[in-house]
Order: C-alpha cells, then structure tokens, then sequence
C-alpha cells in the first residue's frame, strides 16, 4: 500500500491571515504530494514497501531519497495537524505542566522554541518532542529531517513541529521569517499537540 497526500483537515485560506491561501495550497498540493511520491518510488521494490514511516524514518537515513522524502511526508502530515483556524492561546492541562517544569514558563518555551526556529540556518524544521517520562526539548533539525531518525542530535518523539523552509513561508513573508513563526503562535493546535504528548510521554 502506498503512501497517500492525506487531506488537509481545513480549508487552503482557513489559516490566514497567519498562512495565507496560495501557500497553503502550493505548500500541500505541490510540496508534500512531491515528497509523498518521490518517497513511494524511492520504497517501491524494495525492503522498506510495507513498512510503516516511523520504521522506515529510523532505518532509511542511509538512502538519501528515503531520508528526503520520508522525513518530508511525515514532517508535513504532522504539520497540517498541529495547525487550526481555531489555534492559538496556551495550552492546558498536563502539557501545560510539563511546559512550566521543562522551560520555567509558557513565555520562555515560545521564545526558546522561537530562537530555534529563527536561527536554522537555510531550510529545516524546528520541534518540540516529548521523552518518556514526560520531559520536553526544544531543537531543530536540517532539510526533512526530523527527532525520529536516528543520530540527528535531536531525540524523543515529535508533537509540534515548525517547517522553516522558505516555501512554508517566501509568498507572504518574504525574508520575514520571525514575522512568520511569531503568526505561527495564533494557529498552533493546542489540542493535537496535547494529544501528541500524552500519547508519547
Ligand atoms: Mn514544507
């Protein structure tokens, strides 16, 4: 069974005025559908067909096209998720905790996470992963890459993630990339991340 673009859960313009429509739509219909089936022909005939992403991510990393395109299907499928017209705010609950025991405040997680986000060089993604047990960390990762691929000096399980490309961004922002990741802030879906981290812990 091959990898399939999953449908996006709003609509193209339901993220603007933080995301706007055209680079949602050029971001999902283009960008990840390419990476979905440059990954499925990079598998195809080959020992990795049939395998799940995570296992495919973790064993794949020696084969560039799977590395590429793997991490670029699954950093993007949790990308839609972890965004809603109805984001934004803080979250609650047990990852609120985890929050305030891992970084000290909410307010110091989204600088930090911010700072790591801005300061990827070139294209790359910024996330926020859960260790069992419960601890959070903060880090950034190259190109596709991404906390499940083993030796990229970022661990744990990824719940939010940040595409810093310039195609996640370039149309609306242009060289803006702080203006960008600040907007990111109103459409975080606190929820999904909520479930991420439970699920992980
Ligand atoms: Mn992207």
């Amino acid at each position: 069974m091959a990898f399939e673009l999953p449908k996006l859960p709003y609509d193209y313009n339901a993220l603007e005025p933080h995301i706007d429509a055209r680079t949602m739509e050029i971001h999902h219909s283009k960008h990840h559908a390419g990476y979905t089936n440059n990954l499925n022909n990079a598998i195809s005939g080959t020992d990795l067909e049939g395998k799940s992403i995570e296992e495919i991510l973790k064993v794949g990393v020696d084969n560039t096209a799977v590395r590429n395109n793997g991490g670029g299907y699954y950093n993007h499928c949790l990308f839609w998720e972890v965004m809603s017209p109805n984001g934004g705010g803080q979250p609650s609950g047990e990852l609120a905790e985890a929050i305030n025991s891992s970084f000290g405040s909410f307010d110091s997680f989204k600088d930090a996470f911010s700072k790591s986000a801005a300061t990827r060089f070139g294209s790359g993604w910024a996330w926020l992963c859960v260790h069992s047990g419960g601890k959070l960390e903060i880090c950034s990762s190259a190109n596709q890459d991404n906390p499940l691929m083993p030796g990229i000096g970022c661990g744990g399980f990824p719940i939010l993630g940040l595409d810093v490309w310039e195609h996640a961004y370039y149309l609306n922002y242009q060289n803006r990339r702080p203006d960008y990741i600040n907007s990111f802030f109103n459409v975080i879906n606190w929820g999904e991340v909520s479930k991420r981290f439970a699920a992980n812990k």
